[in-house]
């Protein structure tokens, strides 16, 4: 089950703050586990409010001394491509890493990581474009223009599943525009997030620009999203914590942006090549475990291709081999933690009760034990108001629901508090963009699932947040824009 050895960094692993790396002020530690082995993987200095502060202290001093705001805007991009080429040199280390403390298959880590590049060398591109503009303004005699400024002190908070992807979706806009950063991974999975630390050094990143304090959620979270020294907070995780962030982050009005949860609908009209939109559901809800923000979780199928497509689906999943994330043809790892386990086979058993029907999986995959691992799971017969057709379960679970027409496949699909993301399989041109136009979904895909570029925004709308990851529109997130007018005449 690969080796297990950690690099001298993590054994134990410690907090880098101020360009240090420094023991927790309570010299408290937690520890880390394997989820294919069921085996504690090593410990790790456990961050609380005074090591925040702290980092928040070395965050600030990095952004009022000018030491990366100031840095120009060449070489700030020269750094970003640096820490890039820094993660490709150490990818068999980044991904087993991964692998270890996540438990996805070694291939999955790796597509984490070439995104993670991907995303680090894009925003070295745009140091040097984040441009303000003049302004024609109706007031006689005034030139009025913009400038776009670094918002400040950025505390990143990233959930367990893209441990390393995704605090560089918040990292490295944060830091093209500017800003300098304090992040807290997840602490079922801090351990990519030190080496993406240290590499960041390496590459010549400020003491300071970079904090990395792991740590418990209500404990180092909170007192991140509280301090008075951070200007904007960007989350990636649940939307209850979500909404217990915006309420914290309201008393000091920072800045906030949220990308939540999700039940995303994938959507397969008859019309559709349905072998190929099979393929796409069985990658779209059990890729990463299922432990995908937008997993498309509930499979909505025309009632005269339901049948078709449910047992392509469950013949699918019930050929995906689950097992050692190292092996090269496992293609489900182990569910992240015990906890979320028994979160998610909570969820099949309520499915189970409420009436739906298992056509794949169903159960926990027990001679795999003391690992924790799931057999990937499709429900048929699942009607819109069972549980697990309404709650994310964020496991290798499926729903599949069905309808007659476009008019209901939109209803249903939108029948959900969530809006992250959607797909439509048809092969009607006119139809899937009709449909993806009145779909509630920050993300559309048609004919497709789960694809990123760094180029894309990604977000949701209602309950899966605000706000948007990557592309440009990221960048607006991490700056202020500042109105300057001149008078023209004295
Ligand atoms: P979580 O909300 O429990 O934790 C996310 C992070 O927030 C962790 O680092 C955690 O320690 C921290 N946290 C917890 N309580 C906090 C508090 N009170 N104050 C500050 N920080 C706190 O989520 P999770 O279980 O780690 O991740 C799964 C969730 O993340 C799912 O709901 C999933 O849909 C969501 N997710 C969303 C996206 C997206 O882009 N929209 C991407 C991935 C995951």
């Amino acid at each position: 089950m690969g080796d297990a050895t950690l690099p001298g960094l993590l054994t134990p692993g410690r907090l880098f703050i101020g360009g240090e790396w420094v023991e927790a002020e309570s010299g408290k530690a937690f520890e880390v586990t394997n989820p294919a082995k069921g085996e504690i993987l090593t410990e790790v200095a456990e961050g609380e409010a005074a090591d925040v502060d702290r980092a928040v202290g070395a965050a600030r001093q990095a952004f009022d001394s000018g030491a990366w705001p100031d840095t120009t805007p060449r070489k700030r991009a020269r750094i970003l491509w640096e820490i890039a080429r820094g993660l490709e040199a150490r990818k068999d280390e980044i991904t087993r890493v991964e692998t270890l403390q996540n438990g996805k298959p070694l291939f999955e880590s790796g597509i984490d990581l070439d995104m993670t590049i991907e995303t680090f060398e894009y925003y070295a591109g745009w140091t040097t474009k984040i441009e303000g503009a003049t302004i024609p303004l109706s007031v006689p005699n005034q030139f009025g223009y913009t400038l776009r400024e670094p918002v400040g002190v950025v505390g990143a908070i990233v959930p367990w599943n893209f441990p390393l992807n995704l605090a560089s979706w918040k990292v490295a806009p944060a830091l093209a525009a500017g800003c300098t950063v304090v992040l807290k991974p997840a602490s079922e999975t801090p351990l990519t997030a030190l080496l993406l630390a240290e590499i960041a050094a390496e590459a010549g990143l400020p003491a300071g620009a970079l904090n990395v304090v792991p740590g418990g959620g209500r404990t180092a979270g909170e007192a991140l999203v509280a301090h008075e020294g951070v200007d904007k907070i960007a989350f990636t995780g649940s939307t209850a914590v979500g909404q217990r962030i915006a309420k914290v982050a309201a008393d000091t009005v920072k800045r906030v942006s949220l990308e939540l949860g999700g039940k995303s609908p994938n959507i397969v009209f008859a019309d559709a090549n349905i072998p190929f939109a099979a393929r796409g559901a069985v990658t779209g809800i059990f890729y990463g475990k299922g432990e995908v923000c937008a997993a498309g979780s509930r499979l909505l199928v025309e009632r005269s291709a339901h049948d078709e497509v449910v047992s392509a689906v469950a013949e699918g999943a019930g050929k995906m081999t689950v097992g050692d994330p190292f092996e090269k043809g496992t293609r489900i790892g182990a569910i992240v933690s015990e906890r979320q386990m028994e979160r998610v086979l909570d969820y099949i058993e309520r499915g189970k009760t409420e009436g739906a029907r298992v056509v794949a999986g169903g159960e926990r995959v027990q001679e795999l034990g003391p690992g924790y691992f799931v057999r990937p799971t499709v429900f048929d017969q699942v009607t819109p108001e069972m549980t697990i057709a309404r709650e994310e379960i964020f496991g290798p679970v499926l729903a599949t629901l069905s309808f007659e027409d476009v008019d209901e496949a939109i209803e249903r699909a939108n029948d959900t508090m969530y809006g992250l993301a959607a797909a439509v399989w048809t092969r009607d041109v006119k139809k899937a963009h009709y449909v993806a136009r009145r779909l509630k979904a920050g993300t559309v895909w048609i004919n497709t699932y789960n694809l990123y570029d760094a180029a894309m925004p990604f977000g949701g709308y209602k309950a899966s947040g605000y706000g948007r990851d990557l592309g440009r529109h990221a960048l607006e997130q991490y700056t202020e824009t500042k109105a300057v007018w001149v008078d023209l005449r004295r």
